[in-house]
C-alpha cells in the first residue's frame, strides 16, 4: 500500500515539473522571430504602391501605437509652428506610429501597409475646396521639391532640432502652388503653399489632407510608412512640437 502511495507521489511531482518546465520555455520564445521582418517601403527607388508585399506582416501584431505616441520628450518645441491653421483641432486619422494595413486603416480604401511615419492633419469639410496653406515648421532649406508617388506635390526641409540635423516632409501638396525652389530658405511659419486637390494627381489620388513626417539625420527620405519598428525609430513624432 505504501508504494503505491509513494508511487502516485512521486507521479503527481513528475507532472507538475514537466508542466512549469513547459510553461517557461514557451514563455521566452518570441512568437515573431525578428528575422521575418522584410523591409520594403515606398522610397524614392521603391515608391508606395498597391502591390502586396508579402503575408508576414498580417503576423505581425497589431502594433502598440501608444509607445511611439509616448516618445521621450527630450525633443524642445522651441521655434517649431503648426504645419496649418487650427493644427491641434484637426483629425489625425493616421497618427505617428499607427501600424497600417489594408484592412485595418482607418481610411477606406488603403493601399499602404506598415508603420506610418507621419501625422496626418485632415481638413474641416469647408477647406475641400478652399485654398489651405501649409506653412514652414521650422526654419531651413528646402532639400526636395517634386512629385512622388504615394505623395503628389512633396517637399522636404533641412531643419534642426537640439542642433541635431533633421528633415521635415510635407506631403500631397499642389506643387504648382510652391514658389521657393530646392536651396531656398524657409522661416518658421512661411507658407510653403497649398494641399493638393482632392483624390488627384496632385495628391497621388489621396484625400486632401497633410502628411507631416520629420526624419532624423541629414539624409533625406520620403518614406510614409516603414516596415519594422527599427525602422520606425529613425523618424520623430511631429505632432510632439507642432501639435499644440
Ligand atoms: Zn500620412
Amino acid at each position: 500500500m505504501k508504494k503505491i502511495i509513494f508511487a502516485w507521489i512521486f507521479i503527481i511531482l513528475a507532472g507538475t515539473i514537466f508542466v512549469l518546465i513547459k510553461n517557461s520555455f514557451w514563455k521566452n520564445k518570441p512568437s515573431v522571430p525578428e528575422n521575418n521582418i522584410s523591409i520594403s517601403a515606398p522610397s524614392e527607388n521603391n515608391p508606395p504602391n498597391t502591390e502586396n508585399e508579402g503575408s508576414i506582416h498580417d503576423q505581425l501584431p497589431a502594433s502598440s501605437v501608444a509607445e511611439y505616441q509616448a516618445s521621450p520628450a527630450t525633443q524642445t518645441s522651441s521655434g517649431f509652428q503648426p504645419p496649418i491653421d487650427r493644427a491641434a483641432e484637426r483629425v489625425t486619422k493616421k497618427p505617428f506610429g499607427i501600424y497600417i494595413t489594408p484592412k485595418t486603416s482607418p481610411i477606406q480604401p488603403e493601399r499602404f501597409q506598415g508603420y506610418h511615419t507621419g501625422t496626418d492633419f485632415e481638413i474641416f469639410p469647408d477647406e475641400l475646396n478652399a485654398n489651405v496653406t501649409v506653412r514652414a515648421i521650422c526654419s531651413g532649406k528646402i532639400a526636395v521639391k517634386r512629385t512622388a508617388s504615394g505623395y503628389g506635390g512633396v517637399l522636404v526641409q533641412a531643419c534642426q532640432l537640439d542642433n541635431q540635423p533633421i528633415t521635415v516632409i510635407y506631403g500631397h501638396l499642389k506643387l504648382a502652388s510652391i514658389s521657393k525652389n530646392t536651396g531656398d530658405t524657409l522661416n518658421a511659419g512661411d507658407p510653403i503653399g497649398i494641399l493638393g486637390k482632392a483624390y488627384s494627381s496632385e495628391t497621388d489620388g489621396e484625400r486632401k489632407h497633410l502628411h507631416l513626417g520629420i526624419h532624423k539625420g541629414s539624409a533625406t527620405s520620403i518614406l510614409g510608412y516603414v516596415q519594422s519598428r527599427s525602422q520606425l525609430s529613425g523618424w520623430i513624432d511631429a505632432c510632439i512640437l507642432v501639435c499644440k
